[in-house]
């Protein structure tokens, strides 16, 4: 009886170790290492260098995120193969490690925030280079604050006290108007949510931490909005 029983705690926790284990060991054969450096309005820059194979140019693949979405929406293959003196002052062989893909961003949809990541690819698998960029062709992103709740609310009595202004003494409107939690989002801080630029003018005891309540103009909107899980960024 006891021994059944070590048997079905041990061998799955046998099994799950072997599990967690396996993907570190076969990633120590990786020797490629890599940076993104860039990304801007016409490019995406940086090098991948395979410290086993010193004198050789790599393959990157890189990674055009819608972000919140996990399916890419393109993959690029480009090679690894432009001369840099820094990456030759550094030690990387003949320093032919860099890459500068010239992107056409109207070919991706717009209105959005890209993520882009690369990867070496190596006959020993895929190694992540260093950093992630987030890039916008309409705005200027200052930071990305991550996931949030987003509520709805209109001037009625039902979602306010009915004053029809906002706490700050502002006229509100549909598509600008935000209320935030001022202890986390400052008043007057621009906030990117699914395409539309709002300013944080607002408050309301109900918004707290990872929460904003966007401002629509009549309380059926609001009730058509509900409640969603957003991606907020600060813009410029
Ligand atoms: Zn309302």
């Amino acid at each position: 009886m006891k021994n059944k029983l070590l048997l079905r705690i041990l061998l799955p926790i046998t099994l799950m170790l072997f599990i967690a284990i396996f993907p570190f060991t076969s990633q120590a054969f990786d020797n490629s290492t890599g940076f993104l450096d860039a990304v801007s309005q016409d490019s995406i820059r940086g090098w991948a260098w395979d410290s086993a194979n010193p004198e050789q140019a790599i393959d990157v693949h890189i990674y055009i995120y819608e972000v919140g979405n996990p399916q890419p929406l393109t993959v690029i293959p480009v090679r690894a193969s432009q001369y840099r003196s820094d990456l030759a002052d550094a030690g990387m062989g003949d320093g032919k490690h860099g890459f500068s893909y010239i992107i056409d961003w109207n070919s991706l949809p717009k209105c959005t925030v890209y993520q882009i990541e690369t990867y070496s690819i190596t006959s020993a698998g895929n190694y992540r280079l260093e950093n992630t960029h987030l890039y916008s062709s309409e705005y200027t992103i200052v930071s990305s604050l991550g996931s949030y709740k987003a509520t709805a609310y209109c001037p009625c009595t039902r979602c306010t006290w009915g004053t029809g202004l906002t706490c700050t003494g502002a006229v509100p409107q549909a598509n600008h108007t935000i209320s935030v939690d001022t202890s986390k989002i400052p008043l007057g801080t621009k906030l990117l949510i699914n395409g539309i630029i709002y300013t944080a003018e607002d408050r309301g005891g109900g918004i707290k931490g990872n929460h904003v309540d966007i401002y629509f103009n009549t309380h059926q909107e609001a009730l058509n909005y509900g409640r969603k899980s957003v991606q907020v960024y600060i813009v410029e």
